[in-house]
């Protein structure tokens, strides 16, 4: 990964190796600056050329991943890759938490009236549990503006592309295996499907594209006449028709609202499938408003480019894939994940799931100078925990911390041992090792 450069006035410059960060900062040339993605700052350099550099996002349920991407016309050399880990589930549990709670002391106390449809929401409101993903992409993007010379952004916004299939509903289509085309098709197919065998409704297995009318009887290539199937399904449906098939295969017998669901599923025009995500569509705002030029790509071009170039799927190679690209270099390295974990809770009382205390938290914050949040680096010489750790440390009251690393937490380490990497800011960082190109090789075939 590439160490972030910053010059004497704190400005942006080129990333550079880790090697020539090495030597810039035993040559005393520069210092270091954040630990976390690493960032040294040359102490007698103002200015420089820089290249253009793109952020590129793909934003996700459960993280999203992030590239960083020198471009050089369609050919784009990867500097970092990250994964920014979200805690929507937490936000909403606490929330919900938090009502039961207040509903129990609320009720107990006096009778209060029904109030009915007194609340709205204002146009545009998301979740907290989703605006959050919204506020911490941005706030990343924000954060990598200071420290490498961004130029444009790329997100994945949309699962397919409307409008390149507009066409082919009317006049038929080529959807063979290895075009961008289909891989758009077949994005749009599995929205539309449900992720799942359209005849089974089996989830974790390749699905194949399928005609519902076969083709051998005279069925269309439109793409409404196509469904997606497991390959058993597939292979007993064969050249028999929708309803022939559900009446004579064994396994599908009496599953006669599966089959209605089919026949007014296939019917649905291709608009409705194709709502926007309204996460990423607010994300897409929020990325607007920093004033660089936004790329938007489609789910299915993602695909389609991740494939061509055998490159691995991870959420943040899946990033580096995003929009229009010829060539990825450099894509075989750490990647950097960040997991949004909050600072801390206001409350001081853990409670059981009954709503009953269970014991209080200390008033203080730090402890022997630490904090639960920083990172740490412990070594420990001697003992059933020796050896060196790395992470997120959660302090205790006696001195003695837990130490979230990349592979577990390690209890039980003393303050002595531990030395401060950074400060504690809303999330815990660790590196996760790079993807090989053979992954990515076997992923892309079961696809
Ligand atoms: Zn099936």
């Amino acid at each position: 990964m590439s160490v972030f450069v910053l010059d004497k006035r704190k400005h942006p410059l080129m990333p550079c190796t880790e090697r020539r960060a090495r030597l810039l900062l035993s040559r005393r040339r520069a210092v270091v600056v954040r630990a976390y993605p690493f960032t040294i700052r040359l102490k007698n350099r103002t200015g420089d050329v820089t290249q253009p550099l793109r952020i590129k996002i793909d934003p996700g349920s459960k993280a999203t991943g992030i590239a960083v991407v020198r471009e050089n016309g369609q050919k784009q050399h990867v500097l970092a890759l990250m994964e920014l880990v979200h805690r929507g589930r937490q936000i909403s549990k606490s929330l919900d938490q938090r009502r039961a709670f207040r509903r129990r002391r609320r009720n107990q106390l006096r009778y209060r009236a029904p109030r009915f449809l007194n609340r709205t929401k204002p146009k545009g409101w998301l979740a907290p549990s989703l605006q959050h993903r919204v506020d911490i992409t941005r706030s990343l993007v924000n954060r990598l503006r200071s420290l490498v010379p961004v130029v444009s952004i790329s997100q994945e916004l949309v699962r397919f592309d409307t409008q390149k299939m507009e066409t082919p509903e009317v006049s038929g289509v080529e959807y063979q295996q290895g075009t961008l085309l289909g891989y758009e098709i077949r994005e749009y197919l599995l929205e539309k499907w449900g992720r799942e065998c359209a005849y089974c409704a089996d989830t974790d297995t390749p699905l194949q594209i399928e005609h519902i009318d076969p083709k051998a009887n005279g069925g269309s290539n439109r793409i409404s006449n196509l469904t997606l199937a497991c390959r058993p399904c597939n292979q007993e449906k064969d050249r028999k028709s929708l309803v022939s098939f559900f009446a004579t295969s064994k396994r599908l017998k009496n599953h006669q609202a599966r089959l209605d669901r089919i026949l007014k599923q296939c019917k649905k025009p291709l608009r409705d499938a194709s709502a926007v995500n309204s996460t990423r569509w607010a994300l897409y705002q929020a990325l607007k408003q920093t004033g660089l030029p936004v790329e938007v790509g489609t789910g299915g071009r993602t695909k389609f480019n991740r494939c061509r170039l055998r490159i691995p799927k991870t959420h943040a190679l899946d990033a580096a894939c995003v929009g229009e690209v010829e060539i990825v270099e450099g894509w075989d390295v750490p990647t950097l994940a960040i997991k949004a974990t909050g600072r801390g809770s206001y409350k001081r009382t853990r409670l059981t799931k009954h709503g009953f205390p269970r014991g209080y938290l200390m008033r203080q914050k730090q402890v022997q100078g630490f904090q639960t949040g920083d990172m740490v680096r412990a070594v420990v010489p001697a003992g059933t925990k020796a050896g060196t750790w790395q992470g997120r440390v959660a302090v205790r009251k006696t001195g003695s911390f837990n130490i979230q690393t990349s592979s577990g937490a390690i209890q039980g380490i003393s303050h002595r041992h531990c030395v401060l990497t950074q400060r504690a800011d809303g999330y815990g960082y660790h590196i996760q090792p790079n993807q090989r190109k053979e992954e990515g090789d076997r992923e892309n075939e079961s696809r």
